[in-house]
């Protein structure tokens, strides 16, 4: 829809302008108003009283083929062919059979991005991305069509991602019909045998998603996510629109299914006490990289980059009397669009020297499977 672009120095002003000739269907011209009222429509609560998407301060049609949108965090957006994403840079990990990888970093620090990459729902501009042993990234669509069964994604709202016109029943069956997964005559069982493995009774087969809880729904959406029997689940602050209680019980379905069928997870969180409950090995990232890669016990217990030691001072500490002492970072996270040069973390970085402000680091072996991105990873005194 967009033919042309601009993003102001400090990535926070985007200025759209539309293609020549777009119509709607009634053949009446597409404009910047029209753009202006569907993304304005996004931020508004729906029904359940959830946004869809809500990062502009500001939308302004200039005229009638030129708007702008002014975000209210630094995202650090570029476009592509599947619209608006964040920059993302140098992120390497792998993911095993059965095992949870958690992506922790602060909002706009690129982990939906990296998500959305893995899912092929964003096209990488380089690098890999291998499923199986098998290069997924140049997949054409009919390959991808067949590797899309073996990856399916978690959303952190499950409303916005599921069908609100189609019952909770077809919701699941469309995946298994579309894949003529099972005879016809079958699909009623394996549907509700799938609602019972995730804790949904076979009543709210025939519920719509509007009628169903936060809980449910995110059943729900575990349950379509499960229908095809995917290697890979791709879930993205999958529990943060829950309340406290109910997460406990969405975490621990999801590390039983885990258990019996042997999936791997990328578990996207801003919430580190969840990612901790539930990752075997934890990936951070700071402004579109990684920054450190290690297992649970070892980054809750010895963090060694300086950012990651400044999220985890925010986590509280379960024992009573315990705290940790918090570590505030001073100023805003930058734009990824124009990054800090050598480090991007020297601007809030205590230990920033000069060498930080010209060398990028990259990421090291400092330990049996730790990996840390910092050139003064052995000088700091934790
Ligand atoms: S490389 Fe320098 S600025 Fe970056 S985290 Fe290490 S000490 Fe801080």
């Amino acid at each position: 829809m967009v033919g042309d672009w601009s993003v102001s120095d400090d990535g926070m002003v985007y200025s759209f302008t539309l293609r020549d000739g777009l119509m709607w269907h009634d053949g009446d011209p597409v404009t910047a108003a029209d753009c202006v009222a569907s993304i304005e429509r996004w931020g508004k609560p729906d029904g359940m009283g959830q946004k869809l998407m809500d990062f502009t301060t500001e939308l302004t049609a200039v005229d009638d083929k030129t708007f702008t949108l002014t975000l209210k965090e630094p995202y650090g957006l570029v476009l592509d062919s599947h619209g608006l994403v964040l920059a993302v840079d140098g992120v390497a990990f792998d993911i095993r059979a059965g095992e949870t990888l958690g992506l922790v970093g602060e909002s706009g620090s690129g982990k939906s991005t990296v998500g959305k990459t893995v899912m092929r729902l964003i096209d990488p501009t380089s690098g890999e991305i291998r499923v199986r042993g098998e290069d997924v990234t140049r997949a054409g669509s009919a390959r991808m069509r067949t590797l899309r069964r073996q990856m399916q994604m978690v959303f952190q709202d499950p409303y916005a991602s599921l069908n609100t016109r189609l019952s909770a029943r077809s919701i699941v069956a469309e995946l298994l019909e579309n894949y003529s997964e099972v005879p016809r005559g079958e699909i009623d069982d394996r549907v509700r045998a799938l609602f019972q493995r995730v804790g949904l009774g076979p009543d709210q087969m025939v519920k719509y998603p509007h009628e169903l809880s936060g809980r449910q729904r995110q059943r729900l959406g575990a349950a379509r996510a499960l229908v095809l029997n995917p290697g890979l689940i791709v879930a993205d602050e999958p529990v943060s629109a829950l309340d406290v209680s109910v997460q406990a019980q969405v975490l621990n379905l999801l590390m039983d299914l885990q258990d019996e069928l042997g999936l791997a997870y990328l578990f996207i969180s801003h919430d580190l006490a969840v990612v901790e409950h539930i990752s075997h090995r934890v990936a951070v990232m700071y402004l579109g990289k990684n920054v450190e890669l290690t297992d649970r016990e070892t980054l809750f217990s010895d963090p060694r980059h300086s950012y990651t030691r400044a999220l985890l001072s925010t986590v509280p500490v379960p024992e009573p009397g315990a705290r940790r002492d918090r570590i505030i970072l001073k100023g805003d996270i930058p734009s990824p669009i124009n990054p800090p040069s050598g480090c991007r973390f020297h601007t809030r970085c205590p230990f920033a020297e000069a060498r930080c402000l010209s060398e990028e680091p990259v990421m090291c072996a400092i330990g049996s499977g730790h990996q840390v991105a910092c050139h003064l990873v052995d000088e700091q005194v934790g």
